[in-house]
């Protein structure tokens, strides 16, 4: 039997029940796609984050709290939402040891926000009030469903992998991309400009994308093929 990769997921943070947790969606697109999934621990301990990024084949950066604003070099806002110093400082030592590595990555959400805040871009802190948008970006549920569209680049691997120039895909995120991070290209954009997926160009796969796959892989087909290439990429 070929072995599957293992992909380590961060853990979503729920500061009220005092509990570290997944959406099941992240571990059944994983291993839909062939990949074994693994919820890591949530803990800001180099030795234990440096063995984790050597061990796992792949991470994946799930959705969650705000990325703080400290990490672009900005001051907090009172639209900012709740952050999650835990996510913040863990992720901030996974992810430089992992792209030294060379492991793929993929950001949902929050995991597309904090990769280009990480990698020096800058975030909408309140995106509705930021960039206003005839676009439904925080549809409400059902969450499987269409909200917008996007526009998919030419020559870059979303469209090499959709075969698509327009997909709709679901909405449900408070902040977005505002300076794109200069080790990033956009792959995506929603209607109105915003960036909704980014590549990292000199990596064998780091990808982020602002809409949910977790949550429309059951009924959509370009989602199930994003967590493909993302498992594939981790073989
Ligand atoms: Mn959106």
């Amino acid at each position: 039997m070929k072995r599957k990769p293992w992909i380590g997921c961060m853990p979503l943070v729920d500061k009220e029940r005092e509990s570290y947790w997944l959406l099941p969606g992240y571990m059944e697109g994983i291993i839909l796609a062939g990949g074994i999934p693994i919820m890591l621990p949530l803990t800001g301990e180099k030795d234990i984050i440096i063995q984790l990024a050597e061990q796992c084949d792949g991470f994946l950066l799930t959705g969650g709290q705000d990325v703080s604003p400290q990490i672009y070099g900005e001051e907090k806002l009172s639209v900012c939402g709740e952050c999650s110093e835990e996510r913040d400082a863990m992720e901030q030592l996974l992810l430089p040891r992992v792209l030294e590595l060379d492991k793929p990555v993929l950001g949902i959400c929050r995991g597309i926000q904090f990769l280009n805040a990480a990698l020096k871009g800058t975030l909408y802190q309140d995106l509705p009030r930021e960039l206003p948008s005839p676009f439904e970006h925080h549809q409400k549920p059902p969450y499987d469903v269409p909200s917008h569209k996007v526009k998919i680049c030419e020559d870059t691997p979303l469209h090499k992998l959709i075969g698509k120039r327009e997909i709709s895909v679901n909405s449900y995120h408070h902040q977005g991309i505002k300076k794109l991070s200069p080790f990033l290209q956009a792959m995506a954009y929603a209607p109105e400009g915003l960036v909704e997926a980014v590549y990292m160009p000199d990596k064998k796969f780091v990808w982020g994308v602002q809409w949910h796959p977790e949550f429309s892989y059951q009924k959509d087909e370009d989602s199930v093929k994003i967590f493909q290439a993302f498992v594939n990429a981790c073989r």
